[in-house]
Formats: structure tokens, C-alpha cells, sequence
């Protein structure tokens, strides 16, 4: 059975929203005369997301934890930043995951069958060194695993028993963290019900928007960065460009790629560093030492280069290429020669 606690702790649970509902509250209760504490709650669990990209388990008071995250929803989903609901969703995501690899086996399989009705066996395998606890259904595995980026949940790399993957207690809690990821992204991203906002309300909404801008930039709206000649980027760097700009998951080698070409073409170190800014995982710190070391200035102090197209093209990272990228095998002898022939252009013209 889940408890008042669990709810606390896994605000996103259909129980938790139950719950909720069962106190019969509209958005015009939650005065700050009565419910101060809730509403400070769920403009704190918004900040935390924006500025750390993590959100405390703040679990002693459950009452406030559980009616924090509706509310928390609905000033996100008023303030209409997308940006800040795919930070905000990653945040609560991380949260829970670091609750969840704690829990019990029976508490695990308990959350992932009733809250996402997974498929989820127990089991106590042995392969090599490791110790199986579960074994979970092929679909449920891949709608999540397909999110993570490190080699070991590639499905080639896995213990399959007729059709189930086998998976120990902290990768299911990862596995989890990716379904809760999507599962907050959607309920912050419903359209919200035409509400009259109550002026308490209105004044946190409007601080949440300053802090979007605050931590995550200004949007841009696809501003190329400040490089050479921008017009000359190639279809793959722009939609990378783009995709990061609308707050959507690059994977490594998109990345890797997209600050490889900046540091070749000769953009400044922090315009590369602002072209990463709108990613829900950006972190100011990891993205400059990444850069730094593709541009030499660290480790081995080699220099790289950007993948050739045929990589690209095989990692999904090729984007609608054009009648140039025929001519060309590296997206840096694509912008060479765009450039080329856009300054020539503008030699003549003036
Ligand atoms: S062919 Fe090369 S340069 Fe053109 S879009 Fe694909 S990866 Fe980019």
C-alpha cells in the first residue's frame, strides 16, 4: 500500500492526484492566508529546477510536498515557457530517482505497475557479477531506455529472458526517472482550463518567468550564434541549433558535433556556451569544461575536429541535407565553401 509519505515523495502518482482531488480545492482556495506554506513550496520547487536543475525532498511536511506539485504545474503552465516545463520536468524526474533507489524491491514494483503499468517480474539472477532483482517487459524497457546515452542500455548489452530484460534495483530507478521525466513533462505541458488567475497567483507566475530568463537566457528563436559568416552553417548544425533552442534532448554526439564545428569555424568560447544554455540539463560548468577540451585547452590539449557526414548520417545527427552537402564530406568543408561563396557574393554586391 502507498502511504501519505509515498505521496509526498511521489507527488506524480495517480494516488497523489486523488488524493488532491478528494480535498475538493480550486485554484481560488489556495489563498496565502491559509496555504502560504504550499504555494511558497511550489515557487521554491520551480526555482530549484531553474537554477540547479534539481529539486530538494523537502518530505516533512507532507501535506505541503503533495499540494505543491499541482501547483508548481499549474504557474508552469500559465507561464508558457516551454523551455522551463522540460527543465522543470528533469528536475522533478531527478528527485524522484534519488527517492526511488532507496525504496524496498516490493515499493519499486509497486510504483512502476500502478503509477505506469509496467511490466515488472521479480527475479534473482545471477550473471557474471551481477545480481538481477527484476526483469522488466521489452516495450517498457525500450519507451525509456532509448533516452539514456551510456553504452550499457543499448539492447545488444543486455540479459533477455523471453522477451523480458533483466535489470537490477538502481537501473530499474533509472528507468523510472526517464518514465516520471515524460510523465510531468505532459501533465506541465495540458493546456491549462481558462482560469481567472487570482492576483497572489499572477505575481509568482510572472516571478517564474524572470527566473526562465534568468536561468535559462533570453529566447532566442533560433538566433544563429555570433560566428564568421552564420548563413554559411550547414542544415545538421542549424537544426542542432534549433532543437537545443526549443529545449529538446541532443543526444552526446549532436553535441559533440555541434561544439566541434563552433570551436573550428572560430566562435567565441562563450557564444558556444550560449548556444547550449536553453538544454533542460545545461550546466554552465560541464559545458565549459566539455568545450574547453574539444578546443584543446585541457587534458591531452588535442584539438578535434567534427565528425565526417558518413557519422553523422549513421548517428541520426544528418538533418535534411541539401544539393551542397553532395559535394561535401564534413560539415566544415560544407560552411567552408558556403562561406566562400557568400563573401564572394558580397564583395561583388559592394
Ligand atoms: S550531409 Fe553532412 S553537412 Fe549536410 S546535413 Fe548531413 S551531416 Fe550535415
Amino acid at each position: 500500500m502507498l502511504t501519505r509519505a509515498d505521496l509526498a515523495k511521489y507527488p506524480f502518482l495517480n494516488e497523489a492526484t486523488d488524493y488532491v482531488k478528494s480535498l475538493g480545492l480550486s485554484i481560488e482556495d489556495i489563498r496565502p492566508e491559509e496555504y502560504g506554506p504550499v504555494l511558497d513550496r511550489a515557487e521554491k520547487r520551480l526555482e530549484e529546477a531553474l537554477s540547479k536543475g534539481r529539486i530538494t525532498a523537502n518530505i516533512a511536511d507532507e501535506n505541503t510536498e503533495i499540494l505543491s506539485f499541482p501547483v508548481s504545474n499549474l504557474i508552469l503552465s500559465l507561464t508558457g515557457e516551454e523551455r522551463a516545463k522540460r527543465r522543470y520536468a528533469l528536475a522533478e524526474a531527478k528527485r524522484a530517482y534519488e527517492l526511488l533507489k532507496q525504496e524496498s524491491p516490493d515499493k519499486l514494483e509497486l510504483i512502476a505497475s500502478s503509477a505506469f503499468q509496467w511490466k515488472l517480474r521479480r527475479t534473482n539472477m545471477q550473471f557474471g557479477r551481477r545480481l538481477y532483482d527484476f526483469s522488466i517487459g521489452l516495450t517498457d524497457y525500450l519507451r525509456n531506455a532509448i533516452h539514456l546515452k551510456e553504452p550499457r542500455w543499448k539492447l545488444s548489452n543486455r540479459v533477455l529472458d523471453h522477451g523480458f530484460v533483466l535489470a537490477t534495483r538502481d537501473e530499474i530507478a533509472r528507468l523510472l526517472e526517464e518514465e516520471v521525466r515524460s510523465k510531468v513533462l505532459d501533465r506541465a505541458s495540458r493546456p491549462t482550463a481558462s482560469v481567472n488567475v487570482p492576483p497572489f497567483l499572477g505575481q509568482r507566475i510572472e516571478h517564474v518567468r524572470n527566473l526562465t530568463v534568468k536561468y535559462l537566457g533570453t529566447p532566442v528563436h533560433y538566433e544563429l550564434p555570433r560566428v564568421p559568416v552564420p548563413e554559411a552553417m550547414p542544415p545538421c548544425v542549424r537544426n542542432l541549433i534549433s532543437l537545443l533552442d526549443s529545449g529538446k534532448n541532443v543526444q552526446h554526439m549532436g553535441r559533440f558535433t555541434l561544439a566541434a564545428f563552433l570551436v573550428n569555424i572560430g566562435a567565441e568560447q562563450e557564444e558556444i556556451i550560449r548556444v547550449f544554455k536553453p538544454a533542460s540539463d545545461f550546466s554552465e560548468r560541464m559545458t565549459r569544461y566539455q568545450v574547453e577540451h574539444i578546443a584543446g585547452q585541457r587534458g591531452g590539449r588535442t584539438k578535434y575536429t567534427c565528425p565526417m557526414c558518413t557519422t553523422l548520417k549513421t548517428h541520426g545527427v544528418c538533418y535534411k541535407p541539401d544539393e551542397i552537402c553532395a559535394t561535401i564530406r564534413n560539415p566544415l568543408s560544407y560552411y567552408k565553401t558556403q562561406a566562400r561563396t557568400l563573401t564572394r557574393g558580397k564583395k561583388a554586391v559592394n
